[in-house]
């Protein structure tokens, strides 16, 4: 029998070592786990579930909606608002903050999720996931708004992800380390399978959608020509290239067995500052990433710091082995495309359209 800690142990031991560890932080993520349960649940029934398919509806972001992606939003709200640990919450798909009903009592954190990552992949089968992130409530604050949730990724105080693969992980950090749980079906509980998880810093792996080339900036556009060139070109070695299309596929690779991805701002549609979203994506992941001794970049510079505008702001990803990571940001800065320009950037020219 495997006697590895269950992921409430893991949790119960980390809160007394925190600050954090108060106001009923550990049974937030009790519910979290149990929300991400629910819905691995789900995503296992496949087409039993009779939740494939589009929902016919869209996000707010013109994006369409699978009804799995409104499944699992209503899995994360309704499993985390009533137990008094949360004063908001912010999904993917709702336009603006979900108050918490009435008739619970508000907490003092905010919870920032994608309820459902990849899940355009869903119909096909292959591994989607669910990403979120932990923030303080500003003191004081009972009903936070918009502005209240935009903090810099250096303020979570937990993120991670669930991963709906052959076997369904939760891999979480809560600022010391980054550490993996591997669900026992039969007992119902995340067992601690992956301890103190380390992104090796060196790579022969990218990861990048290249139907995107012609779009690239030049300094993406030299580091993918160099990996192509593979032991005869610059780098001297041969590459392998991957694409997922699911963010916490990718991540979980990487987490394994190192790798780099790059999603980055391109010249594609200029409105759109990058494809990720920074609060519920790009920030949790690169929390997990620099915990994991990665490195997590918008290319020009650490995404953990950059302040966010707007509650579903696009941002330009780049993360994984530190060296190649470094090497890009090098790149960035001998070659600053046009979003290298200071001007652009706090001018905002193309801020996103139809910003919320
Ligand atoms: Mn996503
Ligand atoms: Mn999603």
């Amino acid at each position: 029998m495997r006697t590895e800690k269950t992921l409430t142990e893991f949790i119960i031991e980390e809160q007394r070592r925190l600050p954090a560890g108060t106001d009923g932080f550990t049974a937030l993520l009790n519910d979290i786990r149990l929300a991400c349960k629910r819905i691995s649940y789900l995503i296992g029934k496949g087409a039993l579930a009779g939740a494939l398919g589009n929902a016919g509806t869209d996000n707010g972001q013109g994006e369409a909606q699978m009804k799995l992606d409104v499944l699992a939003n209503d899995i994360f709200l309704r499993t985390n608002e009533w137990g008094g640990y949360l004063a908001g919450m912010v999904s993917e798909e709702l336009d603006d903050p979900y108050v918490i009903p009435a008739q619970y009592p508000r907490g003092r954190f905010l919870l920032v999720f994608d309820p459902l990552d990849g899940s355009s992949n869903i119909d096909v089968n292959v591994s989607v996931g669910s990403i979120f992130s932990v923030l303080r409530c500003p003191d004081g604050v009972t009903e936070p708004t918009v502005q209240d949730f935009l903090q810099p990724g250096s303020q979570q105080v937990c993120a991670g992800y669930a991963i709906y693969g052959p076997a369904t992980m939760l891999v979480i950090s809560l600022g010391r380390g980054v550490h993996g749980f591997t669900l026992d079906r039969e007992i119902g509980e995340f067992i601690h399978t992956h301890p103190n998880l380390t992104i090796s810093e060196d790579t022969r792996e990218f990861a990048i959608n290249a139907s995107n080339a012609r779009f690239w900036e030049p300094a993406v556009k030299r580091y993918v020509d160099e990996c192509l060139a593979g032991r005869s070109g610059p780098r001297e070695k041969d590459f392998n290239m991957r694409w997922i299309a699911s963010l916490v596929a990718e991540t979980h690779r990487i987490l394994m067995r190192g790798g780099v991805f790059m999603y980055p701002r391109d010249t594609k549609d200029p409105s759109k500052a990058g494809r990720l979203r920074l609060l519920y994506e790009a920030n949790p992941i690169g929390f997990l990433i620099e915990q994991a001794g990665g490195r997590a970049s918008t290319g020009y510079g650490p995404v953990l710091e950059e302040q966010p505008q707007d509650l579903h702001q696009r941002i330009g990803f780049i993360f994984g082995s530190r060296r190649e990571v470094e090497t890009l940001e090098r790149y960035h800065q001998a070659h600053p495309g046009e979003f290298g320009n200071p001007l652009f950037a706090n001018r905002g020219l193309f801020r996103e359209q139809g910003a919320r």
